[in-house]
């Protein structure tokens, strides 16, 4: 077995995503390798780290200025000595975790760990696994990053290793494979954008963090020329993302508005131009798909570095003023779009799609080559509960206990807090066996009068198709590291003006979408002709901290029951009593939209953990029961993700010391 430790911090733009891409080209190469991603700024210091990286990103985004010096500042080379932080904790946490899970290769992807690691192997023995240290910056290289010395530096271009060089690292340690983006990039069948002729379309993709004054004319000249047609993605803000489907409604099919997406490799691949600000992922994806972009926003610091590698390598342009992102685009686009067609041939010499599994394979060959062997093993020690789960660990199918179950999660494809791969690591590390995601799909026909602005709030249809591909790639995912079941699903609202005219109906277990403006008895039978289960949510009177009751498939019980397949006898904190008098199919689940929601009624069954086995026990209503979830409230506060604004840095990982699963389950 191959154990890779990578570890990364939330601060700053394109260390997570790194670190993520990464774990994700390691996991695709090779079905040994047991892959852990850390961030133990966030496991050592909890909300600390939390205040900290608000105040990061509050600064960069209202005072790039004084973050400029504040980053210059932190390029002195007693940061990583800990002199300006005290990184005792954070150093105790990661002696106690080598010590633990003892793996071949350690990976950083934040520059401070090489120098926390040589403090702790300071004044004894060899450390024994491989340090590689993946430097995220390009260009601008912080001192940091080479405080202490790795065996390996992966550097994201050419430029980025004559920096290298020139401070004295040898060139044998100095490996250019590229940024780690998503392995998306390279494993997709190439979906280039079509020629731009003399006319368009110029299909632009442009992302936005915040919603600045002036964006509204930037778009509306953007749209005033018929040849463009605009993609906006607004990351996690549904207000922006709400008011701009209204401003730009009228221009219809030429400018659509996507919220938190997960298929931004897609996106840039299919377009013809990005525009955004120069953080280190998004650059790096740009040159990834070979998509030029013009910088709108260069924060001083890494991102001045960013910029200097659109310019340095003519594939894209860097416009200080509304007014010249609005000149680049024409540019651009003129004469038979020469401008575009020569940043696009530069980009095909630079691009390198394929980087994380690049580095990914280094990192495989690397575990083979560490200095192991010397001697026994060192004991790990391991609590009674790390031991019960790796033995359950070792044969998923056969279960010795219950299978825990939730059939009903919100993500931030509609009101949910975290994102699908959020929902997957948060209950896959509580050890889950079975959760099926069920964001909202809402009626357009009912949406009338204030209900309208609850849809910002659900699945905007055409994001369905991408909903069902996410959650499709994050099942894989699960069982391979979790060995849990995630199944997809959606939440039918049918509101009508009243309690006894609304109903919310779950679709467990679905494989193609079906669209929302069904009647109940139709919406039912397309989930059955899929094998799908139907479940009445919420069905009897609940004291809610929000949200109205739905009592319509109550009330007409003598239509519905034959119909659905269960009902739900708790949700959340509410029980429904009636439901149980009847003796009616039932299950009990989360409704979850946050991280403090998981303390709340659960489903067990008791089967092989298989979705067609559970949902048999489900439907013959046998083998079920269900249980109020809890657990140690303490580990809740590191485990508690906080997302952030980035569109394509999105990736929060943390994880507390105390895990109720092993780092690195038993093979
Ligand atoms: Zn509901
Ligand atoms: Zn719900």
């Amino acid at each position: 077995m191959k154990r890779v430790l990578i570890l990364t911090a939330s601060f700053g733009d394109g260390h997570n995503a790194a670190a993520r891409n990464l774990c994700d080209a390691l996991e695709s190469l090779s079905s040994e390798a047991k892959v852990e991603v850390l961030d133990l700024f966030q496991s050592s210091y909890g909300s600390f780290n939390t205040m900290a990286r608000k105040a990061y990103s509050g600064l960069v985004r209202f005072a790039p200025a004084l973050w400029g010096g504040i980053y210059s500042l932190l390029d002195k080379p007693r940061l990583a000595d800990g002199s300006y932080f005290k990184l005792g904790r954070l150093q105790r946490a990661l002696g106690h975790l080598l010590q633990e899970t003892q793996p071949d290769v350690v990976v950083s992807t934040y520059p401070v760990y090489a120098a926390v690691i040589r403090d702790l192997y300071r004044d004894h023995a060899e450390r024994p696994f491989r340090l590689i240290t993946v430097i995220t910056d390009s260009i601008t290289v912080n001192s940091a990053w080479l405080q202490a010395t790795s065996d390996i530096y992966c550097v994201p271009n050419e430029a980025t290793a004559a920096v290298l060089r020139s401070r004295a690292v040898p060139a044998e340690q100095i490996r250019t494979l590229g940024f780690p983006v998503s392995p998306l990039f390279c494993q997709m069948p190439e979906p280039a954008p079509t020629d731009p002729g003399e006319d368009g379309p110029y299909r632009i993709l442009y992302l936005i963090n915040t919603g600045k004054k002036k964006l509204g004319k930037v778009l509306k000249k953007l749209m005033e020329r018929e040849a463009n047609h605009l993609t906006i993605a607004v990351g996690r803000n549904a207000y922006l993302k709400a008011a701009l489907t209204e401003k730009l409604k009228r221009y219809g099919s030429r400018a659509q508005v996507l919220g938190w997406t997960n298929q931004m490799p897609q996106l840039m691949m299919t377009h013809h131009l990005l525009i955004g600000k120069a953080g280190g992922a998004v650059v790096q994806e740009a040159i990834a798909a070979r998509c030029p972009m013009i910088a709108n926003q260069v924060i001083p610091g890494q991102e001045e570095g960013n910029a200097r590698l659109l310019l340095d390598n003519d594939v894209g342009a860097v416009a200080a003023r509304p007014r010249e992102v609005l000149e680049w685009v024409k540019q651009a686009f003129k004469r038979d779009a020469r401008l575009w067609r020569r940043w696009r041939e530069n980009l095909q010499r630079i691009s390198r799609p394929d980087a994380a599994l690049q580095i990914a394979q280094m990192l495989l060959d690397e575990c083979e080559s560490g200095d192991k062997g010397a001697g026994p093993p060192v004991q790990i020690s391991t609590t009674p509960s790390l031991t019960t789960s790796s033995a359950a660990a070792a044969s998923p199918l056969t279960p010795t206990r219950q299978l825990l179950c939730d059939f009903h999660i919100h993500t931030n494809y509609s009101d949910g807090k975290l994102s699908v791969s959020e929902v997957v690591d948060f209950y896959g590390r509580r050890d889950f066996d079975c959760i099926c995601i069920t964001d909202h799909l809402a009626d357009s026909r009912r949406l009338i009068g204030k209900l309208g602005k609850l849809s910002r709030l659900t699945l905007s249809p055409n994001q369905l198709g991408e909903y069902f591909d996410v959650i499709d790639r994050e099942r894989r995912r699960a069982w391979r590291k979790y060995s849990m079941l995630v199944m997809t699903g959606l939440e039918f609202n049918k509101d009508g003006l009243t309690r006894k005219s609304s109903a919310h109906l779950l679709g467990v277990d679905l494989n193609i979408p079906i669209i929302d403006c069904l009647d109940l008895p139709e919406t039912i039978a397309q989930i059955h002709a899929q094998g799908g289960l139907a479940v009445a949510s919420h069905p009897h009177i609940m004291k809610s901290e929000w949200g109205k009751n739905t009592l319509y498939l109550w009330q007409n019980q003598e239509r519905f029951v034959p119909l659905i397949d269960a009902w739900e006898i708790a949700n959340r904190n509410n029980m429904f009593n009636p439901v149980s008098a009847k003796r009616l199919p039932y299950l009990a689940n989360s409704d979850f939209h946050k991280p403090k929601h998981i303390y709340s009624w659960k489903t067990l069954v008791s089967c092989e953990k298989s979705e067609a086995a559970i949902k048999d026990c489900i439907r013959k209503n046998e083998r079920i029961a269900i249980t109020l979830y809890r657990e140690n409230q303490s580990s809740m506060q590191f485990l508690t993700p906080e997302p952030i604004a980035d569109v394509t840095d999105s990736t929060v990982l943390c994880q507390d010391l105390q895990r109720v699963r092993p780092l690195f389950p038993a093979a």
